[in-house]
C-alpha cells in the first residue's frame, strides 16, 4: 500500500471468517501499534476498516497476525477521502448488519493454563473461555451474536468479567460467553451429595461407573477407557455390541495407545477438536471390536480438561442417546432418557441451543478425510466455484441416512451439521427444526429447493412442502458435484469422469445405483459403466444382513451349492423364491452391498451388521493386516471384471474368492485382493469412459471412499494410468451422504445459471 497524503486514506474490506473471532480488537491494536487513525466495523459482508496515515505493511500484518479463529478469504482496498482522530471500534448496528456466527472452538492454551493455575480466579472453573475459544454455534439462539441472544443471557456478568469484556487489550474483549465462578454457569453432579462435583464424578469413573456428561453440543456417556468391565457394561446398557466408541484423552494418553503423525497431531489440536481415527499400537478390549484404529479427541472444554485430569486417564466418550435417536441436549431429557445407561449425571445450567455431534475425521496419505461433519466445522462456509457467483439462494435437503442441509447464499455454501438417520422420528424432527433454524439464523430466503430423486426420502417429501420450485437431483450426480464443488471445479470447467462407489441411491432408470462410472458436469450426467446389478433380497434388510448379498452374488456366479452349505441356517429357499418372483428384491449396482457380500463369503458379519458399514469397515481393517510386498504379487492372480454393455460382472472374482477360501488362503489377503479387484475393475472402466470424451478430470466420491485403503489404492492406480489427469477427492466434506446436500445445491444452481 502506498503512503497517503493528509486527507486521503484507505478503505479495506475483509471477507471470510472475521466476525465473532476478535478481529475488530485485533485491528484496533494493530492500527494503534502502527500509529494509524480511523475505525473498524462489522457489516453484512464482513469487516470494514478505514485507515488514515502511513499504512504500508498493514495488510501483510493483518494476514500474518490475525486471531487464531479468523480466516481471510479476500482483502479489497480502495482510496478514500477524509481524516480521523484516534482509532475506534464502531459498534454493530442492530438489524442492519447480521453478524456471522462461527463454529465452536476448543479451549485455547491460555484458557487451559488459567484453569489449572491455582492463583487465577478461574482456577478449576469449567466454563472458562475467551475470544479465541469456547462455545459459539451451540449457544446462539438468534443473531446478531451478542450475549443477550445466547444461552448465556441469564448469567449477568460480574464487575471483573465486565471489565475484561469492555477492554480492547483484553483477551476477553467482546467474548460473548465470558464467565467466572462468581457470575457464570455452575456444575453439579446428580444424584446430589457432599463434595466437589468434578472430583466426585472422577471417583465414580475410576470405580467403573458410567457418567452422563453434559458437553458443548450434547450429552456424552463416559466411562474409564482402561477399565474393560466398565466398557462392557456401557456396551450392554447401550445395546451397542460392536460399534466403535470414541475416546478422549491428553496427547500423552493418546500416544500411549496410538501412533500419531505430525499431521494427525495438528488435526487433533485444531480448534475444531474433531475425533481423529488413529492407528492403534494394540487394541484395548471392547473399544472398537474388529478395527485397528481408535477414534480419539483431545479435551475441548475446560470441563473435559478438568475431568480427564481428575481421572488421570482416558475416557470413553460416546454420544448420550437412545439407539438411532439424536444426542440428548437438555437436563430433564437426559435424566429421563439416559437413566438406564448412567450411574450419575455431571450437569450444568448453561443450555445447549443446538445439538452438535462430534466431528469425525482421519488423515490419509492424500490429506484429511471428513467422516462426519459437525461440531467445530459448522457453520463454516465454502466459497462457491467460479461461475456460481450469481447463484440464487438455495436450500438443499440431502439424503436419508445421514441428514444434512446445505444453504447457498452470497457465493458461499454452508453445509450444515450431521443430523442422523431421518428414518428416526426424532432425527427427522431435528431436521425440520434445523431447516427453520438455519433459515432464521442466516437470514436465508431460498428461491429454489433441491432434494434427492428418491420420492420416498423424508427430506425429499419435505422439499415438496416448501411451496417453491423443486430441483430433484440424482443421488450419485450429487455425490459427483459435491466433490467437484469442494475442489473449486468451475461451472464451465468441462466434463469429468466420476467414480461413485456408494451404498445405495435411486437411479434415473428406477433401479438402485451404487457402483457407477459417470460422465458429467454440474448440469447433467451420462452413466457410462456400472457394477452388474444383483437383487437386494428383502429390500432394506439386505443392508443389514450381509448373507443376503452373498447369496445373490453366489447364485449369479453359479455357486448356489456353496451358498447352500455356507448359509445352511438361513431361509434360502424363501430368499430365492423372492428373487425369482421379484418380490421386494430391487436390482442394485451398489458397491457397498458387494463389500457386504464379500465380507460374508469370507465369514465376517454373516448374520447381520450391528451398525451401518460394519462389514466394509472390518474388511478394510483386515485388508490392512495383509501387509508387505506380497500384496502386489497377490494381485497378479486376481481376475479382472468382464464388461458387457457397461455392466462390470464380479462373478469371476466371486468364484476366485470362493476357490481361494476353500484352498485355505489367508482371509486378510483375500480382503486385500478384493480391494485390488475393485480398483482394477473401475480403473478399466474409467479409461474407457475417458476415451474420446474430452473429460478433464476424474472425481472420486460415494461412501465407499471413506475406506482409506480403497482411496489410496485407487489414487495410486489412476495416477499410474492417467499421469496427466487431475483426480479430485473429498477432503473438506464427507464423501458419503453427509455431503449430498452440497452437490444437490450446486446442481440446482447450475440449472439456473
Ligand atoms: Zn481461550
Ligand atoms: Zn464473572
Ligand atoms: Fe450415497
Amino acid at each position: 500500500m502506498k503512503p497517503k497524503g493528509d486527507d486521503t486514506g484507505l478503505e479495506i474490506r475483509v471477507r471470510g471468517q472475521v466476525q465473532g473471532v476478535g478481529f475488530r480488537p485485533f485491528v484496533w491494536r494493530l492500527a494503534r501499534d502502527m500509529g494509524l487513525t480511523g475505525d473498524v466495523r462489522n457489516d453484512a459482508e464482513g469487516v470494514l476498516i478505514r485507515l488514515f496515515g502511513e499504512a504500508k505493511g498493514f495488510e501483510e500484518r493483518l494476514r500474518a497476525e490475525m486471531p487464531p479463529l479468523a480466516r481471510i478469504d479476500a482483502v479489497e482496498c480502495r482510496d478514500i477521502q477524509g481524516a480521523a482522530e484516534g482509532f475506534e471500534i464502531v459498534a454493530s448496528q442492530a438489524g442492519a448488519a447480521r453478524t456471522r456466527v462461527t463454529p465452536d472452538a476448543a479451549t485455547c492454551e491460555a484458557c487451559r493454563q488459567e484453569v489449572f493455575d491455582l492463583k487465577e480466579r478461574r482456577a478449576g472453573y469449567a466454563f472458562t473461555n475467551c475470544t479465541h475459544c469456547g462455545p459459539r454455534f451451540t449457544i446462539v439462539e438468534r443473531l446478531p451474536y451478542d450475549r443477550g441472544n445466547t444461552t448465556m443471557a441469564p448469567f449477568e456478568m460480574c464487575a471483573a468479567c465486565r471489565a475484561e469484556y469492555d477492554t480492547p487489550e483484553d483477551r476477553r474483549f467482546h467474548a460473548q460467553p465470558v464467565a467466572c465462578p462468581d457470575c457464570g454457569p455452575q456444575l453439579w453432579l446428580e444424584p446430589k451429595g457432599e463434595g466437589e462435583p468434578l472430583a466426585r464424578a472422577a471417583r465414580l469413573l475410576c470405580n467403573g461407573d458410567v457418567i452422563a456428561v453434559k458437553g458443548l453440543g450434547g450429552f456424552h456417556l463416559a466411562c474409564d477407557a482402561r477399565n474393560a468391565e466398565a466398557v462392557v457394561r456401557l456396551r450392554q446398557r447401550k445395546h451397542r455390541p460392536a460399534k466403535p466408541f470414541a475416546l478422549m484423552g491428553t496427547m500423552d494418553m493418546i500416544r500411549d495407545w496410538c501412533e500419531v503423525s505430525v499431521s494427525e497431531e495438528a488435526l487433533l489440536r485444531d480448534p475444531a477438536a474433531p475425533i481423529v481415527l488413529l492407528t492403534a499400537r494394540q487394541m484395548p478390549d471392547g473399544i472398537a471390536p474388529g478395527q485397528n484404529t481408535l477414534g480419539w479427541m483431545l479435551p475441548y472444554t475446560p470441563l473435559h480438561h478438568l475431568l480427564i485430569a481428575a481421572v488421570g486417564g482416558p475416557l470413553v466418550m460416546t454420544s448420550g442417546n437412545l439407539s438411532g435417536e439424536p444426542q440428548v441436549i437438555g437436563n430433564v431429557e437426559a435424566l429421563d432418557k439416559l437413566s438406564d445407561f448412567a450411574d450419575a449425571f455431571l450437569m450444568h445450567d448453561r443450555d445447549i441451543a443446538r445439538r452438535m455431534d462430534d466431528s469425525v475425521e482421519r488423515i490419509t496419505p492424500h490429506g484429511p478425510m471428513v467422516l462426519r461433519r459437525a461440531r467445530g466445522r459448522v457453520p463454516g462456509t465454502l466459497l462457491l466455484p467460479k461461475g456460481f457467483e450469481a447463484a440464487p439462494q438455495i436450500a438443499a435437503y440431502g439424503g436419508q441416512m445421514k441428514g444434512a442441509i446445505c444453504l447457498i447464499k452470497d457465493g458461499q455454501a454452508l453445509l450444515g451439521q450431521h443430523l442422523g438417520d431421518l428414518d428416526d422420528a426424532l432425527c427427522f424432527e431435528a431436521f425440520l427444526k434445523a431447516d427453520a433454524d438455519y433459515a432464521e439464523l442466516f437470514d436465508h430466503h431460498p428461491e429454489v429447493v433441491a432434494c434427492d430423486l428418491h420420492p420416498g426420502f423424508r427430506a425429499s417429501i419435505h422439499a415438496q412442502t416448501k411451496g417453491l420450485p423443486v430441483e430433484e437431483v440424482q443421488h450419485h450426480h450429487a455425490h459427483l458435484t459435491a466433490c467437484l464443488g469442494e475442489n473449486g471445479w468451475p461451472l464451465e470447467g468441462g466434463k469429468v469422469v466420476g467414480v461413485i462407489l456408494d451404498g445405495t441411491g435411486f437411479g434415473t432408470d428406477g433401479t438402485v445405483w451404487g457402483g457407477e462410472i459417470l460422465l458429467g458436469d454440474y448440469r447433467g450426467l451420462e452413466r457410462k459403466a456400472w457394477l452388474k446389478p444383483a437383487p437386494l433380497i428383502g429390500g432394506d434388510m439386505a443392508a443389514k444382513e450381509p448373507w443376503r448379498n452373498a447369496l445373490a452374488r453366489l447364485d449369479q456366479a453359479g455357486l448356489s451349492d456353496w451358498a447352500d452349505e455356507a448359509f445352511s441356517d438361513k431361509p434360502l429357499a424363501m430368499a430365492r423364491m423372492a428373487v425369482e418372483k421379484g418380490v421386494n428384491c430391487p436390482m442394485s449396482s451398489s458397491v457397498g452391498r458387494l463389500f457386504d457380500a464379500v465380507a460374508a463369503i469370507l465369514g465376517m458379519c454373516v448374520d447381520r451388521q450391528s451398525y451401518e458399514g460394519e462389514a466394509a469397515m472390518r474388511l478394510e481393517a483386515l485388508a490392512r493386516t495383509s501387509g508387505g510386498l506380497s500384496r502386489y504379487s497377490l494381485a497378479i492372480g486376481v481376475p479382472v471384471a468382464s464388461m458387457v454393455g457397461g455392466a462390470l460382472d464380479p462373478s469371476e472374482m466371486i468364484r476366485y474368492f470362493v476357490a481361494k477360501r476353500d484352498a485355505g488362503a489367508r482371509v486378510a489377503d483375500l480382503a486385500f485382493a478384493f480391494h485390488l479387484w475393485l480398483v482394477r475393475c473401475f480403473e478399466g472402466a474409467v479409461l474407457s469412459a475417458m476415451a474420446g470424451t474430452g473429460a478433464q478430470a476424474v472425481a472420486l466420491s460415494g461412501g465407499c471412499f471413506q475406506n482409506a485403503l480403497l482411496l489410496d489404492l485407487t489414487l495410486k492406480s489412476l495416477g499410474d494410468a492417467l499421469p496427466n489427469t487431475p483426480v479430485l477427492i473429498h477432503t473438506k466434506t464427507p464423501a458419503n451422504d453427509g455431503g449430498l446436500a452440497l452437490g444437490q445445491a450446486l446442481v440446482a444452481a447450475a440449472r439456473r445459471l
